[in-house]
């Protein structure tokens, strides 16, 4: 399994960046998480947009999803340009019919609510889902191919059953979007020490802190992430590319 951070940024893109977008790859399947504000610009350096097998959303927050309608464009104008392509699955979550409606465009795109109390089986990848806590419906995944697992927390506040979810992951993929002192419980975010706490408690191999906020010092969120998990911590950026 192979993840690629396409964007990374909470809130919204950073000059020249992108907010939430995580490439992953198995066996030549690709599946886009989340595609935020930039995304499909930064995208690009890595696959074509015709390249993706299908997208996963965690919610419908505009750093998660602001680059649908684009994709949707790349996808058709490629398509007209003689690029052969199937109608991409965009799968989300139908809690909020006006949002999910989008989803589908002409023969492009087409919408498929996913049921997070069920697991979704796409190409090689098997996923389950949490609800998260957060303003709105939002879900974080697990994906599973070959024995390899990925855990993205999409947005949340630590939630004690991020533990078992997340369980001796691979990765885990950790929203991060207040620093240590602060309190991300209102915002629904977790904060750095909740990640740590997070990645000690389900033993996962690696930590990436992802979904950053915009001022201080990032480098600072590692280090204390670092006082409560001893394993390998990264702090997401465009391009960083991991194989399982
Ligand atoms: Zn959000």
């Amino acid at each position: 399994m192979q993840v690629t951070i396409v964007g990374h940024w909470g809130g919204y893109p950073k000059v020249d960046e992108a907010s939430s977008g995580y490439l992953i790859e198995h066996e030549g399947f690709r599946i886009l998480l989340d595609c935020g504000s930039g995304v499909l610009s930064k995208l690009q350096r890595f696959v074509q947009p015709e390249m993706l097998n299908g997208v996963i959303l965690s919610h419908y927050h505009p750093d998660h999803i602001a680059d649908i309608g684009v994709l949707q464009h790349a996808r058709l104008i490629r398509g007209l340009l003689g690029k052969e392509m199937e109608c991409l699955p965009i799968y989300g979550h139908s809690s909020n019919k006006q949002e999910f409606a989008k989803l589908t465009y002409k023969e492009i795109t087409k919408g498929i609510a996913y049921d997070p109390d069920e697991v979704l089986k796409l190409g090689p990848f098997t996923i389950s889902f949490l609800q998260t806590n957060h303003p709105v419906d939002c879900y974080a995944m697990r994906l599973e191919a070959d024995g390899y697992s990925i855990v993205y927390t999409a947005d949340t506040s630590f939630k004690e059953e991020l533990i078992p979810f997340s369980q001796k992951a691979n990765l885990l993929l950790c929203e991060c979007n207040f620093y240590g002192n602060q309190d991300g419980r209102q915002a629904g975010h977790m904060t750095s020490m909740d990640g740590g706490k997070l990645a000690h408690a389900a033993q996962v191999e690696q930590l990436i802190l992802t979904h950053l906020p915009h001022y201080g010092d990032i480098q600072q969120l590692k280090v204390e992430a670092a006082t409560l998990f001893k394993g390998s911590i990264l702090l997401a950026q465009s391009g960083l590319n991991l194989k399982l």
